[in-house]
């Protein structure tokens, strides 16, 4: 018999379950467990439509079997059970469903991650085991298969005698070492509680053998071994139980099992609702995003039940995008049994939950947002972005049911404001919402621009995420207050008598910026005066539609190439800057050097907007020459 070799990724995996860097080793049980119960689902939701599967509802269960002279654990199930190729392929791969990264194979807090993102479920046993054997039938299936396997060196699989459907785990528990006790995965106590502990909600009875002394009637001071057959876990589902029945930990528990996170969740939401649609929803926002969250692979959804029973896993329709990290299921009485999944999409009464979900989550983060603020922020950093991406979606309804739970962080202490709390604390003469986009809150600091807004006592919101400004776009204004980006032409500060003042000197100077837009060509659009800068000489500002931010964004998107936007740009000069009266000079006196200094000051304004430098070796070139 040939041994086969685990695919190269999962050999790596492995190593790592069998060098057990994971702590919570005991987790191997409730992985199994878990593994059994969706066998026995599969089995009972088939028995459903056929007769041949001939087990009734009640006859589904899992058992535990502890052998301590033979040191052996086994999980039996009579589930839907594996063919040959199952077996293989679902055993001989681990983690399908993630391309593997490892970086940093030796470091414990990288390792644990993956073991918590990637749910690598029956691998675990290889943590407390040396050799696992899987004796499986399939239903339908006249021949049961055995898979076998020792560890990183592979894994053999033949045919096998099995009278039943359905599958039998037999693990070898590891021998104790001085650090490790693995006696306990043998003692009846430990894993009955840890089935307690973990697997309670289990849908389907866990059963094992139990040995207890009782007295020998009538013959004191005699005990006797008793045998009895009992039922580990209480079935309840978890959210079905009352909620003051349920603590934090045993949230905690049933979410990281069942969604595959290694941390506690940020916020647990536990619902019933009752009236025009009934059911129950058991909410939870992760601390941090999933490693796939923000690609392609990510599918939302919520694990649609129908009295108890599991309809869908991923229920797309029950979470709007912008709440697509929320994690949970729905338990509903309305919905019937064997609905299929093209029908769901129709339904009206998940329709309703699904507007009823949303509702009770938007109202949970506007709790948070409320009355936990350190929460709020912490669930902002991971899932900001996803909210202002709803703004940008561009529903009115999105609009008006997110604009109060975005939030950016603002100058005026370096940290987030919501724009509710922005526009109250404006002063009086402030007419607009300022902000500035850039790649870092430094690099926006250093705008000439933003000098102006901080000396009037302003407040300028950063924005930092490539999506803020689109965002900002869509909803237009807030409270009334007009978004402005600072790098805009029309950002201006001074008052009426400056303006004027800055209309006729740039009247005056019509003709020398005409010649320096001729040396610019097409980089700019005009050049003129501006009263907006402090201290510096010159900025760069954009004019109509796009930003110089947006321009960036867009022409940085898949297929931008052919079809590249571009903002129109303004170079403006400080007007009151000594460099104003020297451009007059050398437009009288010297055209050549007048010339070198619009190029070097255009150079400027880009490098200091975070444009970047047209010609890195023109502007280099410019500068030799003006030193010598
Ligand atoms: P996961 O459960 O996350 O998919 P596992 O590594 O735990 O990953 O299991 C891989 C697959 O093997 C399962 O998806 C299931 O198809 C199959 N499997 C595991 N245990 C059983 C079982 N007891 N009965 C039937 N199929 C099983």
């Amino acid at each position: 018999m040939r041994t086969k070799q685990f695919k190269s990724e999962s050999k790596k995996l492995m190593d790592m379950m069998i060098n057990s860097i994971y702590t919570h080793k005991e987790i191997f049980l409730r992985e199994l467990i878990s593994n059994a119960s969706d066998a026995l689902d599969k089995l009972y939701f088939k028995s459903l439509t056929d007769n041949s599967v001939g087990l009734k509802a009640e006859e589904f269960e899992i058992r535990i079997e502890l052998d301590k002279d033979n040191r052996t654990l086994k999980v039996i199930d009579n589930g839907c059970g594996m063919t040959e190729d199952e077996l293989d392929s679902n055993l001989g791969t681990i983690a399908k469903s993630g391309s593997f990264n490892f970086k940093n194979d030796n470091e414990k807090t990288e390792n644990v991650d993956i073991i918590g993102q990637f749910g690598v479920g029956f691998y675990s046993a290889f943590m407390v085991s040396d050799e696992v054997t899987v004796e499986s039938k399939a239903f339908g299936s006249d021949q049961a298969f055995c898979w076998r396997s020792k560890g990183a060196d592979g894994y053999t699989v033949e045919p096998c005698d099995k009278d039943t459907v359905g599958t039998t785990v037999t693990l070898k528990i590891r021998e104790s070492t001085e650090s490790e006790n693995y006696d306990e995965f043998l003692d009846q106590y430990r894993i009955s509680a840890l089935v307690r502990k973990y697997s309670d909600y289990i849908r389907h009875p866990i059963k094992m053998q139990f040995t207890t002394k009782k007295p020998v009637e009538g013959k004191e001071g005699e005990f006797e071994d008793v045998v009895e057959d009992r039922t580990l876990n209480s079935m309840i589902p978890l959210w079905k139980k009352d909620k003051k029945d349920i603590t934090e930990e045993d949230y905690a528990n049933f979410y990281k099992e069942k969604f595959f996170d290694f941390s506690d969740p940020l916020k647990v939401i536990h619902t019933k609702t009752e009236g025009q649609a009934t059911f129950s929803a058991l909410l939870f926002i992760p601390e941090k995003p999933p490693f796939d969250y923000y690609t392609k692979e990510f599918e939302k959804g919520l694990t649609l039940y129908s009295r108890g029973v599991m309809i869908t896993e991923k229920c797309a329709d029950l979470l709007p995008d912008y709440f697509s990290f929320v994690k949970g299921l729905i338990d509903s009485e309305d919905l019937t049994l064997n609905i299929s999944r093209e029908m769901l999409q129709h339904d009206a009464q998940l329709r309703l939950i699904a507007k009823t979900v949303e509702k009770k989550i938007k109202s949970e983060l506007e709790k948070m947002l409320k009355s936990e603020r350190e929460k709020y922020e912490k669930f902002f950093d991971s899932f900001g972005v996803q909210l202002k991406f709803g703004v940008y979606d561009g529903y009115v309804a999105n609009k008006d049911n997110l604009k109060d739970l975005i939030m950016f962080v603002s100058s005026r202490e370096n940290k987030y404001v919501t724009l509710k709390e922005y526009t109250e604390r404006m002063p009086e003469s402030q007419k607009a919402i300022y902000y500035a986009c850039g790649e870092t809150r430094e690099k926006i600091d250093v705008l000439p621009q933003t000098e102006a807004v901080k000396s009037k006592g302003y407040e300028l919101l950063y924005f930092t995420d490539n999506v803020d400004e689109f965002a900002i776009r869509m909803l237009g204004e807030y409270g009334g207050k007009p978004f402005v980006n600072i790098c805009d032409n029309d950002f201006d500060l001074s008052g009426d008598e400056e303006k004027k003042e800055l209309t006729a000197k740039n009247e005056e100077a019509k003709d020398m910026f005409a010649s320096m837009k001729e040396i610019l060509g097409d980089k700019v659009d005009s050049v003129r005066y501006t009263g907006k800068l402090q201290g510096h000489p010159v900025c760069l500002t954009s004019e109509g539609g796009i930003s110089l931010e947006m321009e960036k964004v867009l022409n940085s998107m898949p297929g931008a190439k052919e079809n590249a936007v571009k903002a129109t740009l303004v170079l403006e000069i400080n007007a009151d800057h000594p460099i104003a009266e020297k451009l007059k000079k050398l437009f009288a006196d010297d055209k050549d050097t007048f010339s070198k200094y619009t190029k070097l000051l255009y150079d400027e304004a880009c490098l200091i907007s975070g444009k970047g430098l047209d010609n890195a070796l023109e502007h280099s070139t410019l500068v030799c020459e003006l030193m010598c």
